[in-house]
């Protein structure tokens, strides 16, 4: 195939040739563009945002935590999702002040779900890869907790399974740092990467969130319904909570509250929202027993 469209684009000649470099260079000049901007966005805090998805713990029917999910309001592409430009500031050295700047964020919004009476709520935050390189990391988390008089068991630092065992002896020492501050590890995205058990026992880690893919079929697919059961069962033996992904029915979070799962998180419950709206939820939803979860109506909007 390859051999094939490399002679169909030589038969078609010089034009096509030229439309395909113009192309790159476009793309080029695209990804620059948009580099420069969130640069800009950053240093001057203008058009970053951060939308809050709730997670509901099954056994007491209540949400007690928020995963932060960073958006940007971008003056001509409008709004943005991190798949856009997380990879951006990867590549160009500043994932670390985007991350950093999202930590700050998250803790200043703590400290103002305190102040309106949810004292006890927490929020879990997403790190790159890339910052488990970082030396800096735990000071940099101790200091947006200490600036906002946030307990750091308000905290949770969500890291993906790929990036965890891409360097695993790294990844222990900075882990072992954070958690000494008090401040929880969840693993992201589990299932999609490849974790060795040995290593999952070693590691300092309070959560394994089940990624979203093995949600999506149930309850279609009986292969994934017995790896979310083994996952849950593996979990518990570790001692490790479990969060699932991307619940959007109601026969999804049955399957998984009568498997054991200890949370969930998904727009069957709420898609990720601003904080005001979130708020809002968080008032509506109080009181749900737990022999009684009544997911509230998705709300709209935000992606
Ligand atoms: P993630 O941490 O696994 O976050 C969950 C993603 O699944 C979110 O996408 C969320 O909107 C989406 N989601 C939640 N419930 C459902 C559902 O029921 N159905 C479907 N189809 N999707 C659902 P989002 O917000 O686009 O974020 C994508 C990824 O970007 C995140 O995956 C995370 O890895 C990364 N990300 C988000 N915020 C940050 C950040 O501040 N820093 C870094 N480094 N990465 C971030
Ligand atoms: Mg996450
Ligand atoms: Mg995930
Ligand atoms: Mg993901």
């Amino acid at each position: 195939h390859a051999d094939l469209a490399l002679y169909q684009a030589k038969s078609s000649g010089r034009n096509n040739l030229h439309f395909f470099s113009r192309h790159l260079k476009n793309k080029a000049t695209f990804e620059l563009q948009l580099e420069e901007e969130l640069h800009l966005a950053l240093s001057r805090d203008e058009g970053l945002f951060l939308n809050y998805q709730p997670i509901l713990d099954l056994h007491s029917g209540q949400v007690t935590k928020l995963e932060a999910l960073v958006r940007w309001q971008h003056p001509q592409l409008g709004l943005l999702s991190p798949d856009r430009f997380i990879g951006v500031a990867e590549a160009n050295g500043f994932i670390a002040d985007l991350d950093g700047w999202v930590l700050r964020q998250a803790c200043r919004d703590l400290a103002s779900l305190a102040a309106l009476g949810f004292h006890d709520l927490r929020v879990a935050v997403n790190c790159s890869a890339l910052n488990l390189s970082r030396d800096d990391l735990v000071e940099e988390v101790q200091r947006a907790l200490t600036e906002n008089g946030i307990r750091a068991q308000r905290l949770e630092l969500e890291v993906t399974e790929n990036a965890l065992m891409s360097n695993v002896n790294q990844a222990l020492h900075l882990l072992e740092g954070i958690r000494g501050l008090g401040v929880s590890i969840s693993i992201d995205d589990f299932g999609t990467g490849y974790s060795s058990l040995a290593y999952l026992k070693r590691l300092p880690l309070d959560t394994l969130k089940i990624d979203r893919s093995f949600v999506m079929d149930i309850p279609g697919s009986h292969a994934d319904m017995e790896i979310i059961q083994a996952i849950i069962g593996m979990a518990h033996t570790l001692h490790l909570q479990v969060v699932a992904e991307g619940v959007e029915t109601r026969e999804q979070l049955d399957f998984l509250r009568s498997h054991g799962c200890d949370y969930i998180q998904g727009y069957l419950l709420s898609r990720p929202q601003p904080l005001v709206v979130i708020e809002d939820f968080l008032r509506h939803s109080h009181g749900l027993g737990s022999s009684n979860v009544r997911p509230l109506r998705p709300i709209d909007s935000n992606p």
